[in-house]
C-alpha cells in the first residue's frame, strides 16, 4: 500500500466480503444491508424504518415494528390475540412448530389483527409476519382477517392489510384454502357496504394470499422491491416452457403490469394512507399537519 493511500478519503461505512467475515459482526449491534451489503448500526436502520440509508432496500419487519412505525403513538388495540391453531388433520409435528415459532416470534399466529388511529382516523388494521410459519395462512389466520374485515364494515372504519405470506399453509389441508374464500368473502361484503380496503403487499406475498384478499383491495400497493406472486419463477417456467425476465415478480414489474397500483416506499406509507382517508372522507377533516408523527 503506498503511503497516500493512508490519507485518502475514508469511506462511509466498512463493506464485507464473505460470510466468513459476516461471522464477526457483533449480533444486536450491526446489520449487514441485504441489498448493498454494506454494514450499518441496527439504531440507525431503525430510525429510518429499517430502509437502508444507502441503497433503500426494505428490510423485512414484525408485524409490532410495522404497526409502531404506522399508526399515532399508543392507539393501536390489538383484537383476538388469543385465537391459537389446532391441528385439525394431525400433521406430523406441526404442534411443536406453532409452540417453536411462537417462542421465536412473541406471536400467536402469523397475523396481528387491531384497531389504530393515522392522523386521528380511526382504522382497522391486519399485519401478517414472515417470521411465524412463513406468513402462511392457516384457519387462524383466515380468521382473524375476516374478523377484522367485519369488524371494519360493521363500525365503518376503513381496513388496512399489510401482507407477508408464503401462501397456504399445508399442514391445514383444504381448511388452509377455504381461507381464501372466506378472507375474499368478507371484503366481497365490506364492497357491498360501500366499506374502503388497502391492501399493501410487503415482502413476500405469495400463493393462496395473493391470490385472494390482498389483491382485491380498493388500492392495491406495494412495498418496493417486494416479490409478489402466485407460484414461483422456477414452477412456472416448467410449466409454460419459458424463460420468464429476472424482475420477473417485483413489486415494480407487478405496477408495470397493472397489477398494483403504485409502489410506496415505508417512509411514505402512513401519509400517503392518511390521504387516501381524506379523500374518502373519514375523520372529521382534521388538518394531516396538526397531527403528523413521521
Ligand atoms: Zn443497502
Amino acid at each position: 500500500m503506498a503511503l497516500k493511500d493512508l490519507f485518502g478519503k475514508k469511506k462511509k461505512y466498512a463493506s464485507i466480503p464473505g460470510d466468513k467475515a459476516r461471522k464477526d459482526v457483533p449480533e444486536g449491534l450491526m446489520q449487514k444491508c441485504g441489498g448493498c451489503q454494506k454494514i450499518f448500526y441496527q439504531k440507525e436502520l431503525q430510525k429510518n424504518l429499517n430502509v437502508c440509508p444507502g441503497c433503500g432496500h426494505h428490510h423485512q419487519i414484525s408485524a409490532y415494528e410495522r404497526i409502531n412505525y404506522l399508526v399515532d403513538e399508543g392507539s393501536f388495540k390489538e383484537w383476538d390475540k388469543d385465537l391459537l391453531s389446532k391441528n385439525p388433520l394431525n400433521f406430523s409435528q406441526y404442534e411443536e412448530k406453532i409452540e417453536s415459532d411462537i417462542i421465536k416470534t412473541g406471536l400467536n399466529e402469523a397475523v396481528v389483527t387491531g384497531e389504530g388511529r393515522i392522523h386521528k382516523v380511526r382504522m382497522a388494521i391486519a399485519v401478517m409476519d414472515s417470521r411465524f410459519r412463513m406468513g402462511s395462512m392457516g384457519s387462524v389466520v383466515g380468521e382473524k382477517i375476516a374478523r377484522a374485515i367485519e369488524k371494519a364494515r360493521i363500525e365503518k372504519m376503513p381496513i388496512i392489510i399489510f401482507t407477508a405470506s408464503g401462501g397456504a399453509r399445508m399442514q391445514e389441508g383444504v381448511l388452509s384454502l377455504m381461507q381464501m374464500a372466506k378472507t375474499s368473502i368478507a371484503i366481497q361484503r365490506l364492497h357491498a357496504d360501500n366499506g374502503l380496503f388497502i391492501s399493501v403487499m410487503t415482502n413476500p406475498t405469495t400463493g393462496g394470499v395473493s391470490a385472494s384478499f390482498a389483491s382485491i383491495g380498493d388500492y392495491n400497493f406495494a412495498e418496493p422491491g417486494a416479490l409478489i406472486g402466485f407460484a414461483g419463477q422456477r414452477i412456472i417456467e416448467q410449466t409454460i416452457r419459458e424463460k420468464l425476465p429476472k424482475d420477473f415478480q417485483t413489486a415494480e414489474f407487478q405496477l408495470k403490469h397493472g397489477q398494483v397500483d403504485k409502489v410506496i416506499p415505508r417512509q411514505e406509507m402512513r401519509d400517503t394512507i392518511a390521504t387516501i382517508f381524506d379523500i374518502h372522507q373519514f375523520g372529521g377533516g382534521e388538518s394531516h399537519a396538526a397531527s403528523s408523527r413521521v
